[in-house]
């Protein structure tokens, strides 16, 4: 007999439960199966067509192991249905995985009852629910524990679950080294019992934040625990469901120390660990509100270190670093607690002085500070003399802002400089004008030589004796379009400061020399050229080789070659300097002691090195004829000069008394208005012919 006319001859004799079935036959989403006592189908509903594969047709009249029991599990199968029959044991309900039409496992809860028909016959009624979904939902909650228990094993962080008064629930850490207390003594706890009250208020605060917004609320605080004072950032959100919050701690010790550096470099100088140029203005803008608010006055001290690039380049930047660092030092020594002292960059530094009275209580400071430098600086077993140009600018009366006044400070740091170094200078309005007379001779400099500004003149050299023109010194002359005539006086320490000198000076000595060359062989004399250096061309590497150059490419004698230096150059005692002069001297260049009388007239420097003309200061001979001193330091010049085998020339000679007298007192050669001012190559050509015919 085919499956189906058995399953309908057996559910019409079966079917004993109609309403039951209606139900059944009402709910897809479960699969109800009926058995008569052979375990063969008699009833399968729309949910069993659908969980299993089988059609109701399919199914009915076939046996349970035949249709959705795994080849494995039939014998079992059976044997408990027959006991169920039998015995009363009932099949208890259980998770089982049973067979698809298809051949696929299904997951099902299984639940069974047995029934009695009115023939007394059992049929047993099998309710399976599709686990697939639950088992699915189920490992994904497997999966997303494990994947948390990873992440918390994972990452340093702790966290804590609270209520939103502040009991902590549960914890989560990797490391319960990490934690403040041990968890018995925190969980189901307040936390504001085990916390330091700070950190505790904090944290209260933000729990009422995180609870009355939507987003997660963060903040930073510090703990000291037994490894020392650490920092951390708390993150709290607010879960709805259940009603708590939830704490992430992590543990930024490193990175706010960190910030902390970088906070420092911001603000501080690596080298001195002074505050750096941004921190001090910043200071100073703060120190002017206060002064503004009590009617007081403040300072500004600008300070420069004399000569310190010199250091530096001698000495290497190692020595000039330890100056710094020492310098700092000293500075930080004469000020009060209040004031501050900041390093602007490279050798400057900043000094303001806040709730002044008077000025006279800057001037003090800045006279302490100047003794403070006459000690010498001791570093690696020698013994430095630094001094220092200071420039002081007073709150309110120059400048009533901090840029304002720093720039004030500043001139008046330059007027320092003119007037000698090793001195302060208050800062004056007329200042200004000069700085920017200054600025603009510096700008309208740039350039200026390859527009071919600058001209040389020449003013000639008359020998004593004979009253004839034995050579000339070159002077340089610079006409500006803008500016019209600068004297050197003016520019040359202007291009000795910008460094463009090294370029100026080479323009000089070529044409000196071509012009020098061409004079000699127009009348086949042999005359010399005067050429002025400056301390800045010094330390141009190139110098030595350039003369060289210049003197062979115009095959110029060097002996007819004489450079001009002032004390000024042989001061700093820098070892180039020394080299340079005996390379000077050993390519048979002379080399003159210019505006002697003016500076420190040092007897020494004249034996110590290798000089063979030396030239007395026109403001000398200006006086000789009317005042003694004079006439008796020119006559000692003299004297001396002629012991050590040098020749002298007398410079600024005006008059005919002038000449008469340095005659009488031997001078060898004269320089000056009574005979010539500086003049044009062509003129001096004409000059020279003259005094000759
Ligand atoms: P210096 O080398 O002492 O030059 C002598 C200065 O005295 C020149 O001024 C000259 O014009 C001036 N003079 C000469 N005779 C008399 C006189 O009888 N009476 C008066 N009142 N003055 C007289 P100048 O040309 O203005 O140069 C000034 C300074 O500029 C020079 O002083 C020198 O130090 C510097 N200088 C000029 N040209 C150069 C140059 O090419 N290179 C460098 N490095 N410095 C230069
Ligand atoms: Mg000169
Ligand atoms: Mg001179």
């Amino acid at each position: 007999m085919e499956p189906s006319k058995v399953g309908n001859m057996l559910t019409h004799q079966y079917v004993i439960n109609d309403p039951l079935h209606q139900v059944f036959n009402a709910v897809n989403a479960i699969s109800v199966q009926g058995y008569d006592e052979q375990r063969r189908v008699i009833y399968w509903n729309k949910g069993s067509e659908l969980l299993y594969g089988y059609t109701k047709e399919d199914a009915i009249g076939q046996k349970i192991e035949k249709l959705i029991i795994p080849k494995s599990m039939c014998d079992l199968v059976i044997s408990a249905h027959s006991d169920w029959i039998e015995k009363g044991i009932e099949i208890p309900a259980a998770e089982i995985t049973l067979c698809k039409k298809n051949g696929h496992d299904i997951s099902v809860f299984s639940s069974h009852v047995m029934f009695t028909n009115q023939y007394n016959n059992k049929q047993m009624y099998c309710i399976d629910i599709d686990l697939t979904d639950a088992r699915k939902a189920q490992a994904q909650v497997t999966l997303k524990e494990k994947m948390l228990e990873t992440i918390f094993e994972a990452i340093p962080d702790l966290f804590f679950l609270m209520e939103p008064n502040g009991t902590i629930c549960d914890y989560h850490t990797s490391n319960t080294s990490d934690l403040y207390v041990s968890p018995t003594q925190f969980i189901g706890r307040n936390m504001s019992d085990v916390l330091p009250d700070d950190v505790a208020n904090k944290f209260k605060t933000h729990i009422s934040k995180a609870l009355a917004q939507e987003k997660m609320t963060s903040f930073d605080y510090e703990l000291a625990m037994p490894s020392g004072l650490l920092y951390f950032e708390a993150r709290i959100s607010h879960l709805k469901k259940p009603n708590q919050v939830m704490v992430i701690i992590r543990d930024i010790t490193e990175q706010h120390k960190s910030d902390q550096i970088i906070r420092h470099q911001a603000y501080f100088d690596s080298l001195t660990l002074l505050p750096n140029r941004f921190l001090s203005l910043d200071r100073l803008s703060q120190i002017l509100v206060e002064a503004e608010r009590n009617d007081e006055k403040a300072a500004v001290l600008f300070l420069d270190l004399d000569d310190f690039k010199k250091v530096n380049d001698s000495l290497g930047h190692e020595v000039g670093d330890k100056i710094l660092v020492k310098s700092a030092h000293r500075l930080q020594q004469v000020l009060r607690k209040e004031d501050t002292v900041g390093r602007l960059g490279g050798d400057e530094f900043i000094i303001l002085l806040r709730g002044l009275t008077d000025h006279q209580d800057a001037l003090a400071v800045a006279e302490n500070l100047l003794n403070l430098f006459r000690q010498p600086f001791k570093i690696d077993r020698r013994e430095l003399i630094l001094t220092l140009s200071i420039g002081v600018a007073i709150y309110p009366k120059d400048g009533c802002c901090a840029s304002d006044l720093l720039r004030s400070a500043d001139t008046a740091m330059y007027q320092a400089k003119a007037l000698g170094r090793n001195t302060y200078s208050f800062f004056t309005p007329e200042m200004n004008i000069v700085m920017q007379r200054r600025f603009e001779i510096e700008e309208q400099m740039r350039g200026a030589l390859e527009r071919n500004e600058f001209e040389l003149h020449y003013q000639p050299q008359m020998d004593v004796k004979s009253a004839s023109i034995i050579g000339a010194e070159a002077l340089l002359r610079w006409h500006n379009p803008v500016l019209g005539n600068i004297t050197p006086d003016e520019f040359i320490p202007i291009a000795e400061h910008t460094g463009l000198i090294v370029a100026m000076g080479e323009y000089v000595i070529e044409q000196a020399l071509s012009f020098l060359n061409l004079w000699q062989k127009s009348d086949l004399n042999n005359y010399t050229m005067a050429v002025n250096l400056s301390p800045r061309q010094f330390r141009d590497n190139e110098l030595i080789p350039f003369i060289k150059k210049v003197l062979s490419d115009t095959g110029t004698r060097p002996t007819t070659l004489e450079l001009e230096i002032t004390e000024g150059v042989l001061m700093s005692g820098q070892s180039y300097i020394h080299d340079a002069l005996i390379s000077i001297n050993a390519l048979g260049i002379k080399l003159s002691m210019d505006d002697f009388g003016t500076g420190y007239s040092s007897l020494s420097y004249l034996r110590q090195y290798p000089f063979d003309v030396l030239k007395i200061d026109r403001s000398f001979i200006n006086g000789i004829t009317i005042n003694k001193a004079d006439c008796d330091l020119v006559k000692a010049a003299i004297a001396m000069s002629h012991s050590l085998g040098l020749t002298v020339i007398a410079e600024g000679v005006e008059t005919k008394e002038q000449l008469q007298l340095l005659e009488r007192l031997g001078c060898d050669i004269v320089q000056g208005y009574y005979f010539s001012k500086p003049i044009p190559a062509v003129q001096l050509l004409e000059f020279s012919t003259q005094i000759h015919r």
